[in-house]
């Protein structure tokens, strides 16, 4: 086909009249063929698509045999919202003016929209009726969309530029440092609006005196030099007067022959940043150095820490006092050495194990109730406790413990503290026996004292039935009545003699029986009585009178009879020897017995020779006597028997003198007690 037939072809369509059937085929079929871009149909006067180029398919998507017959319209929206904006755009694309296309909206069969521009030609028949509508479209939705995508991307800068906030500001500034533009955020940041801004010269701006100037004059020589990235730091004043500091980043422009036209950058406020940053570090260092101090100030403490510790242990292990902790079950969890050495046993036996069954069977119950008895007022004990050793043997240990509580008052673990006692035990029952032995050979001697008397107590009653005895017999020789009566009366006083001597025997008997100590309730004043009658006889020989005040209704006191008779009658004795030297008329012992605060009080207040101011402190050691045939132990042992008894054994001279008062005071018994 000639150039010349083309022309003809393509402007033929477009001839008043023609229509496209009315086209040689070949010029039909280079239509259908036509270019991509372009969509060339007709539509007849109802507006029902008459033909449809094949590029329909490539720019709708729909097959030319689909459309063909129907409305144009529903292809084309031509009042899509977005048409007025379409129309405006080609405008200014294409230049407005009398042939300004118009411009559509066309649905794709995939639902995307296509923009198209629009050339119509109207269709008349011969008589110049229209008869339809030529349409030559050029899609244009490639250009379109970048357009629109060009102007939302424009407005989505310009958006940000506008908008920008939390102290940044973007500006750009001509070779010379002219400002020509600013964004308006300047004004949050400098406290000055962007027209005020623009127009001033940056450098002014970071003035001559302020941080950072040396670094902005340098940007303009290194960008000749070709460096395209500047950082750095200035000081700006704010409207209000204070410094600001901003971190500044800034590239040059360059025109399209490469000369350099301006520079555009972002500023960004980092006083307050800077300020934190500094004080921060300032934090930092400070903690630093106290961490510094508080670690030099802890590796001392420990180290101190460590050598007590390392002290205490060694203590605690080089103890010879049985050291031990043990939770509230008898659980042991700490042993030292040396009680791991007194029971012969390893520490890792002993750990975690309870230690009650070695406590002795009879000492359990009395321990378990001491320890459970123990309170965060009260928290420790002392005892003696006896204990089963590993060679079957029983060993005493004297522990204390201390208990120790949580916040509600719970006890959550103990520690004992003990030593053997078993030797001072032995010693100690060694020396109750001693001492028992000595009482009862002290008590011998004292009969022994009185053995003259007691064998003139004993004849007497002896001789008075031989008496009787006699007279029974003559009575009974006589052979009468009254004889027997008589001899009847003898016999009964012969049994009187009798039993007061069995009595008088029985008493000798039990004072000097060796006996274990018997402690019971006593009548304080009925074991007094004993005593006098066993004394009764030296009282006669030495000549005293005695006198008895006994409040009654005493309480009961705790003590062995035998014992309380002892001192009772070595201090009558004593008395009785202090006053030989005194004339028989004056020579008087008064016993009384009282009721005092705390039990009852007995004393023998004699009228002797009294003890010289010398010798008083002395009066209770053992062996000290003033008397020739003295032994000197009477009083050391009355005082250690008012001892074991929990009595006071005291002397005092009489007021007025002469003579002596021994006092001893006996407790009440305890609760429980004997
Ligand atoms: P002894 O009677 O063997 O001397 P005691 O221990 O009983 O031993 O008494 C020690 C000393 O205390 C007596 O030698 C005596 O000097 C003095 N003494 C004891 N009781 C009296 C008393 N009632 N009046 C004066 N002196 C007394």
């Amino acid at each position: 086909m000639s150039s010349d037939e083309r022309s003809h072809m393509l402007n033929a369509p477009f001839q008043t009249g023609a229509t496209l059937a009315s086209l040689p085929a070949d010029a039909q079929a280079w239509l259908a063929s036509w270019q991509q871009d372009y969509l060339f149909y007709q539509i007849d006067a109802n507006e029902l698509l008459t033909f449809i180029a094949p590029s329909v398919k490539g720019i709708l998507g729909y097959d030319p045999e689909e459309m063909l017959g129907r409305s144009y319209r529903e292809f084309l929206d031509l009042d899509h919202p977005l048409h007025a904006q379409l129309q405006d755009l080609s405008d200014r694309l294409l230049g407005g003016g009398a042939r300004a296309m118009r411009r559509c909206v066309a649905r794709c069969r995939d639902g995307r929209l296509a923009f198209l521009a629009l050339r119509e030609r109207p269709l008349l028949d011969g008589d110049g009726q229209r008869i339809g509508t030529e349409v030559m479209a050029h899609d244009e939705t490639g250009r379109v969309n970048a357009e629109f995508s060009l102007r939302q991307s424009e407005r989505k800068y310009r958006r940000l530029v506008e908008g920008l906030r939390g102290g940044y500001v973007i500006y750009s500034h001509n070779v010379d440092g002219v400002i020509t533009y600013v964004s308006p955020s300047v004004r949050d940041v400098l406290g000055m609006p962007a027209d005020k801004v623009i127009g001033l010269n940056w450098r002014d701006l970071v003035g001559e005196e302020n941080y950072g100037r040396a670094a902005a004059d340098r940007v303009r020589e290194q960008t000749q030099a070709g460096k395209l990235l500047h950082q750095l730091v200035v000081e700006i004043r704010h409207a209000d007067g204070a410094p600001r500091l901003f971190e500044i980043q800034e590239r040059p422009v360059f025109g399209f022959d490469g000369s350099h036209l301006a520079m555009e950058g972002i500023a960004k406020d980092v006083t307050e940043a800077t300020r934190n940053a500094q004080e921060l570090q300032a934090l930092k260092e400070d903690l630093e150095r106290r961490v510094a101090r508080r670690t030099t100030e802890l590796s001392r403490i420990n180290a101190e820490l460590r050598r007590s510790e390392a002290r205490y242990r060694n203590v605690v292990e080089t103890q010879e006092e049985f050291i031990t902790r043990w939770r509230p079950d008898g659980t042991r969890t700490f042993a030292n050495e040396a009680y791991c050495r007194y029971f012969d046993t390893p520490r890792e036996k002993l750990l975690g194990r309870s230690f009650y069954e070695l406590i002795h069977d009879d000492d359990r119950d009395e321990f378990r109730a001491a320890v459970e008895g123990l309170t965060p007022q009260a928290p420790s004990t002392t005892y003696v406790q006896r204990v089963y050793l590993p060679d079957g043997s029983i060993g005493y240990i004297q522990f204390t413990d201390r208990a120790f509580f949580d916040s509600a008052g719970n006890p959550i673990e103990y520690q004992s503290v003990g030593r053997d006692v078993t030797e001072l035990r032995q010693a100690d029952e060694r020396l109750r026996e001693h001492e028992n032995l000595l009482t009862h050979v002290s008590r011998l001697a004292t009969m022994g004292e009185m053995v003259a008397g007691i064998a003139h107590e004993i004849h007497q009653p002896l001789h008075a039935a031989r008496t009787f005895a006699e007279a029974a017999r003559r009575n009974l020789q006589q052979g009468t009545d009254q004889g027997v009566a008589a001899a009847q009366e003898c016999c009964q006083e012969i049994e009187g003699a009798i039993n007061r001597t069995a009595a008088i025997i029985r008493r000798l008997r039990d004072f000097t029986k060796s006996r274990p100590v018997h402690l019971e309730h006593l009548d304080a004043t009925e074991v007094v009585a004993e005593s006098i009658e066993l004394t009764a006889f030296e009282a006669r020989r030495a000549r005293v009178r005695q006198r008895f005040e006994f409040e009654s209704q005493l309480p009961w006191v705790a003590g062995d009879r035998v014992q309380l008779q002892q001192i009772f009658v070595n201090l009558m004795l004593n008395a009785y020897d202090a006053m030989a030297q005194q004339p028989v008329d004056s020579r008087t012992l008064v016993i009384t017995a009282a009721a005092s605060n705390n039990g009852v009080e007995i004393a023998f207040r004699d009228s002797g020779e009294g003890v010289s101011p010398g010798v008083r402190d002395r009066l209770f050691d053992a062996f000290f006597t003033t008397k020739k045939d003295g032994m000197g132990i009477g009083l050391a042992l009355c005082k250690s028997i008012a001892a074991a008894h929990r009595a006071q054994l005291v002397y005092e001279p009489n007021d007025p003198a002469p003579g002596s008062t021994f006092r001893i005071t006996l407790p009440h018994p305890h609760k429980g007690e004997p």
